[in-house]
């Protein structure tokens, strides 16, 4: 996947400025930041499904092929074979009048595959999903599950078609911490079993240091870092961003936090956008955006961080 120069406008405001990156084969990427920043904008922009009204540039290449230039059969192709999606909010994802079994063989349907077989393969990842009663389970409505089968059920359909990339808006969220980490880790082992590529969009960076080869870290619609470990992390708003998480030996009356808070990518001017609470600020970052460099293992949008290369 090379995604080049991606801006996204919607109703005329701009949500993502000028994002790039590359994927391999594979591969796992965590897309972090915090609410507003443009990690689901991406995703669905990678998935095709923004609305009508928005306004693309920029190109989206999938082995090879111009994702924005899909028509017809060929982008239900994509779909249902290449790419599939796990949404945030499995109740309103998941048709309330169709039963799990039903549901999971639509997510296949019009492969030609034969039906006995999508139900033998949806059974076998509804288990390894942590389901139990997997049996019981594809004959029940969603509303006779709790969110957090749900949420099991919905990577289950993800993984099914056995797509070569699997986008996952926030999958666990509706999860307590500890079941999680557990569905989060059972996911990770099927798609490397099936050798689906992954991006995951959280904004618990720790989440993504820990499942994904590398984490792209977005802030009002701007990559501003893109790290494959928490050690090689530059920028000073990731920096902040792993800070800012609670410690787990001591108890603090308040946690630590960036100071300020996120802008839209609306608001943002020529400059850094993390100008405004940055700790580091240099003279030049108001009204100088840094280019993406490699620094280390690292690519960095900062000033600072090149200033320090020399
Ligand atoms: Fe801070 Fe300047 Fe770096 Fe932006 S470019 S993160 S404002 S030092
Ligand atoms: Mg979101």
């Amino acid at each position: 996947l090379t995604v080049d120069d991606l801006s996204v406008d919607l109703a005329g405001v701009p949500v993502l400025r000028e994002v790039g990156f590359t994927m391999a084969h594979g591969e796992a990427l965590g897309v972090v930041g915090e609410s507003g920043s443009g990690k689901s904008i991406t995703l669905r922009a990678l998935a095709r499904l923004l609305p009508d009204s928005a306004r693309q540039t920029g190109t989206i290449t999938f082995d090879g092929k111009d994702v924005s230039k899909l028509r017809g059969a060929a982008l239900r192709e994509f779909r249902r074979h290449e790419v599939s999606f796990v949404f945030q909010d499995p109740r309103s994802a998941i048709n309330p009048i169709q039963r799990i079994g039903d549901f999971l063989l639509e997510s296949v349907r019009d492969a030609g595959e034969d039906v006995s077989a999508v139900r033998t393969q949806s059974l076998q990842l509804l288990r390894r999903m942590g389901i139990d009663d997997a049996e019981r389970r594809m004959t029940q409505y969603p509303f006779e599950l709790s969110g957090g089968l749900l949420q099991r059920v919905m990577i289950a359909s993800g993984l099914l078609p056995r797509p070569k990339l699997l986008l996952a808006d926030e999958p666990t969220t509706a999860l307590d911490v500890t079941t999680q980490s557990d569905v989060l880790a059972l996911a990770d082992e099927l798609r490397r079993e099936q050798d689906t590529a992954l991006i995951f969009v959280t904004h618990d960076i720790d989440l993504a240091l820990a499942i994904c080869d590398r984490v792209l870290v977005l802030y009002a619609g701007r990559v501003l870092e893109i790290s494959p470990s928490q050690a090689a992390v530059s920028h000073p708003y990731t920096k902040g961003l792993l800070d800012s998480r609670p410690p787990i030996d001591t108890r603090l009356d308040r946690l630590p936090s960036i100071e300020g808070t996120p802008i839209a990518a609306a608001e943002a001017g020529s400059g850094c956008p993390f100008v405004f609470r940055c700790p580091v600020a240099l003279p030049q970052c108001r009204d100088s955006l840094p280019d993406l460099v490699e620094h280390g293992p690292t690519l960095v949008r900062c000033h600072l961080v090149e200033a320090s290369r020399g």
